[in-house]
């Protein structure tokens, strides 16, 4: 068995310690004579495991008092229906900031709820860059502002946290949470897609503050509610066990690398490497987004004659180098270089493409 180098933008490499550490797991647990999936959630060795990965993510994000920890369901895209839906009423607004794909999308499944306002956009430059600051129209009265801290698709991202006065800043990190540190603070609630830095797709992370919780919402089913969620420490039902255990692991796996000062040194390094190759290799590639708000997690880059597309990607792959091609919407190729892909994995991928613009050039 070998495992390639994985660029998957998600879901997406974990950590191979993590991996491990779940094989040798797998068929009995922590003394239980099961497995972690076929144990109760109310058992007590659960309940340990999962107040434990609450109190690591709060080391490690340095969440607040005043904040709560949810374990959700249901990806990222569920989200943007029940945000709308517990932050706001009937007739209530609020303003999206969309960078890409999916912004866009947070706005479209919050229409049905709320007046989703669209208070700026880069769509007409096509995403490549963030919009200008003075460009923003943030109404008066928004329930909240929304975002996308990383736009996986366009890899574009957010390099520092918008100031958006006193209204609740509300961020999708679904694909860079747990990727360099983070003022929580500064938010009223964030939450994340699990299947890029955290663990198996489906499973949600969600860091909400208490006086947003308190939001009255609009009439809707317990099982949608928030509160409801975190009066019952996020087992209103059955939570999904083996996504927090894996959660958990990864938590573990951060704090062993030294926190996410440590993550934030080590991804910059592999971002830096790869956008220098782009840039050095006298327009073979090219790395379409404004430097300025080039991702660090997904680096999408052409090649210069699209003609070589498919021989890259064949070629890649014979070599190990696993999932390049770039998303539909944008073409080209993408790597993600999240936390768990190891600078090795990103050397050997500039050694490739340096060898293929040799061959090709
Ligand atoms: N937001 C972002 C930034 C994403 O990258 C994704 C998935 N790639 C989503 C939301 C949607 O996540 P899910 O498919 O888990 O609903």
């Amino acid at each position: 068995m070998t495992r390639a180098w994985n660029f998957s933008a998600g879901p997406a490499a974990l950590p191979e310690p993590v991996l491990r550490r779940a094989q040798a797991e797998l068929l009995e647990w922590n003394g239980s004579g099961a497995s972690v999936m076929e144990l109760s959630h109310r058992g007590k060795r659960f309940m340990e495991l999962a107040a434990e990965a609450e109190a690591s993510l709060r080391r490690l994000l340095g969440v607040p008092s005043g904040y709560k920890v949810l374990f959700l369901q249901g990806g990222a895209t569920q989200q943007f229906a029940l945000v709308p839906m517990n932050l706001a009423g009937p007739g209530d607004h609020a303003d999206y900031i969309v960078t890409g794909h999916w912004g866009e999308k947070a706005v479209r499944e919050a229409a049905p709820y709320i007046d989703a306002r669209i208070a700026a956009t880069s769509e007409s430059d096509h995403y490549l860059k963030l919009p200008d600051r003075d460009t923003w129209r943030l109404s008066p009265g928004a329930s909240y502002v929304h975002y996308t801290t990383n736009e996986t698709i366009h890899g574009v991202e957010f390099h520092d946290i918008p100031d958006v006065g006193d209204v609740p800043l509300v961020a999708d990190m679904s694909s860079n949470i747990l990727s360099e540190p983070l003022d929580v603070s500064r938010f009223g609630l964030i939450y994340a897609g699990a299947q890029k830095n955290i663990g198996p797709s489906g499973f949600v992370v969600m860091i909400v503050r208490d006086d947003l919780l308190a939001r009255a919402g609009r009439p809707m089913a317990k099982i949608f509610r928030y509160a409801e969620h975190a009066a019952n420490d996020s087992m209103l039902n059955t939570p999904n066990t083996w996504g927090w255990y894996l959660a958990k692991l990864t938590f573990d796996w951060l704090e062993e690398q030294g926190g996410l000062a440590a993550m934030g040194e080590h991804n910059a390094r592999k971002a830096t490497t790869l956008y220098d190759a782009i840039d050095g290799s006298g327009g073979f590639y090219r790395s379409p987004v404004e430097v300025s708000a080039r991702s660090r997690m997904n680096v999408p880059f052409t090649l210069h004659d699209s003609a070589l597309d498919a021989a890259f990607l064949a070629e890649s792959e014979k070599a190990g180098l696993l999932a390049l091609k770039g998303h539909k919407a944008v073409g080209g190729m993408r790597a993600s270089i999240y936390n768990a892909v190891p600078q090795e994995a990103v050397d050997v991928l500039v050694k490739f493409m340096r060898d293929f613009a040799t061959r090709h050039g």
